[in-house]
C-alpha cells in the first residue's frame, strides 16, 4: 500500500510541528542530501511550454529512493482562482519500483523553496544579516519570510508587490505567526531594497522582467532570486549578475531557466553543493555581493518527500491507498477484474 498526503494533511503536519521545527527539520534533510550530491541521478527538468505557462516533470534518484514532481507555473492563474504554482509527486523504492508515498507538493514546494533559500543564504549571506526586502508578496512569500526569520534570525522585513492586496495579506499572516518581525511596506522595489542585507525576489511574470537593476545593489548584499525560473522569464538585469559571484543549484538546468539564461555560455557560476561541502568558496568579504540564482531542483523535492514520509509516519497522518496492487498471484493481474466481477478480492492487504 501507498501513503497519500493531501494539502490538508501537510498543513496538519506543519500546524502540529510549528514553523521553527518544520524549517529546521526539513533543512537537515536538504543539507544531508546536498552533501551527498554525487550519489544522485541528475537531469534538467522536462518542460512543456504554452503561451500561458509551463508544466514540468522533475525526477531524481539515489540507490534507494526515486522521486518525481509534477509542477506548473502559470502567472495569470490567480485571476482564474488558481494558484500560480501547483504540484504533486511521489517517492518510490528503487529496488522494486513500488510507490511508497504520493503527496501534494504545492504547500511542500513553498516549504522546500524557503528552506533551500535559507540554506543558501546561511552559506552565502553576511552572518550579521538581519534585514531582508521581499519583492513579490504572493503564495511563496510567507514561507520565505518565516524561514529567514527562523534559520538566519532576520528580524526586519521590507515588502513590495505591484498588488497592494498581496502585501496586506502577507502582513496579516506574518503578524499572526511571527509578531516579533518588524515589517515596513514600500511603494517601489528601489525604495524597499535600500539599506537591507538580503533581497529576495519572488515575483511571477512570464516575461523578461527586470525587478532588480545594478544601481539598486549595495556592497555586502545577498540576492536570493527565485522568480526567474523558466526560459523567457527573468527578474535580474544582466548587470546584477556581474556584481558578484553567482551560485546555482544544478548548472545545466539554470543555464536554460535561470536569470543566467541572459549570460554567455562561459559566464562562471558555482553550484551550491560545492560551497556546502567546502569544495568552493562562498563570500570572500563583507563587501561582496553574492547572488543565488534559484530555479528549484529535483533534489530539493526528493529531500522534502523524505521529510514528509517520516513526519507523516511520526504524526500518524495520511491515508493508505491501493495504487500498485499487491496480488496473491502477481502474474494474475486479470484476476483483479475477475474477482471484482465475482465480488471477491485477490489483493494482499498490507
Ligand atoms: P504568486 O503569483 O502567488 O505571487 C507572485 C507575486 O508577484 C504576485 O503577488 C504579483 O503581484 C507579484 N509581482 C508580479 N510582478 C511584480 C513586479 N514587477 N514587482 C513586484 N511584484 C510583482 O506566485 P508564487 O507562487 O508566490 O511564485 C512566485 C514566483 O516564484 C513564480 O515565478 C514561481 O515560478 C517562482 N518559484 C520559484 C521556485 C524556486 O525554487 N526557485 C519555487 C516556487 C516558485
Amino acid at each position: 500500500m501507498t501513503t497519500l498526503l493531501t494539502t490538508s494533511d501537510v498543513a496538519r503536519i506543519v500546524a502540529q510541528q510549528g514553523p521553527s521545527q518544520v524549517f529546521t527539520g526539513m533543512l537537515d534533510y536538504l543539507l544531508a542530501d546536498f552533501l551527498r550530491w554525487q550519489e544522485f541521478d541528475k537531469c534538467a527538468r522536462v518542460a512543456s511550454h504554452s503561451t500561458t505557462g509551463v508544466i514540468e516533470l522533475m525526477p531524481t534518484a539515489d540507490h534507494e529512493l526515486y522521486s518525481f514532481k509534477f509542477v506548473n507555473g502559470h502567472p495569470n492563474n490567480p485571476q482564474a482562482g488558481l494558484s500560480t504554482v501547483m504540484a504533486f509527486g511521489a517517492l518510490a523504492q528503487v529496488s522494486t519500483g513500488e510507490p511508497i508515498l504520493i503527496s501534494e507538493l504545492t504547500l511542500t514546494t513553498a516549504l522546500r523553496t524557503a528552506v533551500t533559500s535559507a540554506l543558501a543564504a546561511r552559506a552565502l549571506a553576511r552572518p550579521d544579516s538581519r534585514s531582508m526586502a521581499l519583492i513579490g508578496n504572493g503564495a511563496q512569500a510567507e514561507f520565505q519570510a518565516l524561514a529567514f526569520h527562523e534559520v538566519l534570525g532576520i528580524d526586519t522585513l521590507h515588502l513590495y508587490d505591484v498588488d497592494p492586496a498581496a502585501t496586506r495579506k502577507l502582513e496579516n499572516n506574518l503578524a499572526l505567526t511571527a509578531p516579533s518581525l518588524r515589517i515596513r511596506r514600500f511603494d517601489s522595489t528601489a525604495d524597499a531594497v535600500k539599506g537591507v542585507d538580503i533581497v529576495t525576489t519572488v515575483t511571477a511574470d512570464k516575461a523578461y522582467a527586470t525587478i532588480l537593476t545594478a544601481d539598486m545593489i549595495e556592497p555586502g548584499m545577498h540576492i536570493n532570486a527565485l522568480g526567474g525560473d523558466c526560459p523567457g522569464k527573468t527578474e535580474l538585469h544582466a548587470d546584477v549578475l556581474r556584481k558578484g559571484p553567482v551560485f546555482v543549484e544544478y548548472e545545466p538546468q539554470t543555464r536554460i531557466e535561470g536569470d543566467l539564461q541572459q549570460m554567455p555560455a562561459d559566464f562562471a557560476v558555482t553550484e551550491l553543493w560545492r560551497v556546502l561541502t567546502g569544495l568552493a568558496a562562498g563570500r570572500q568579504s563583507a563587501r561582496d555581493v553574492t547572488i543565488f540564482d534559484s530555479v528549484g531542483f529535483a533534489l530539493e523535492d526528493f529531500s522534502a518527500l523524505r521529510w514528509l514520509r517520516d513526519a507523516a509516519a511520526r504524526h500518524g497522518i495520511g491515508t493508505r491507498i491501493e495504487v500498485a496492487p499487491r496480488l496473491q498471484d502477481p502474474k494474475d493481474l486479470f484476476g483483479v477484474v475477475r474477482a471484482v466481477r465475482q465480488g471477491q478480492t485477490v489483493l494482499v492487504q498490507r
